[in-house]
Order: C-alpha cells, then sequence, then structure tokens
C-alpha cells in the first residue's frame, strides 16, 4: 500500500508579485531628484531608485 503525497511548491511568488518582479530584474524604476553627479567617478549620472523594494542603480549620461 503506497500513499503519494503530490509534491506542493512554495506559493511565495502568488504572495508578493511584485518582489518577484524585482528579483527576475524588472524593477518599477522611478528618478530620484537631487545632483545627478557621481564624485566616485566625476561623471554626470541620473540616480533611480525602485518604488517596491528600493533597489538604487545610476544611468551615465
Ligand atoms: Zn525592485
Amino acid at each position: 500500500m503506497s500513499n503519494i503525497i503530490p509534491f506542493k511548491k512554495p506559493t511565495a511568488a502568488k504572495r508578493n508579485p511584485g518582489n518577484t518582479l524585482c528579483k527576475r530584474g524588472f524593477h518599477q524604476w522611478q528618478s530620484v531628484p537631487g545632483t545627478p553627479f557621481d564624485v566616485k567617478t566625476g561623471k554626470l549620472v541620473t540616480r533611480f531608485r525602485c518604488a517596491r523594494c528600493g533597489a538604487e542603480r545610476t544611468q551615465s549620461t
């Protein structure tokens, strides 16, 4: 006698779809107001911040 229990996958994607998109690289970038200047490289850059997870990135202009 065997009783096979079906394997259930985690439903993290359904619970938090926005964050899942972020993990897959689809952030909701919003431009960050402020001085568009990177002191490290000395170049003009545009800062972006994700409205969902708060990740930041810069884009050289
Ligand atoms: Zn994000």
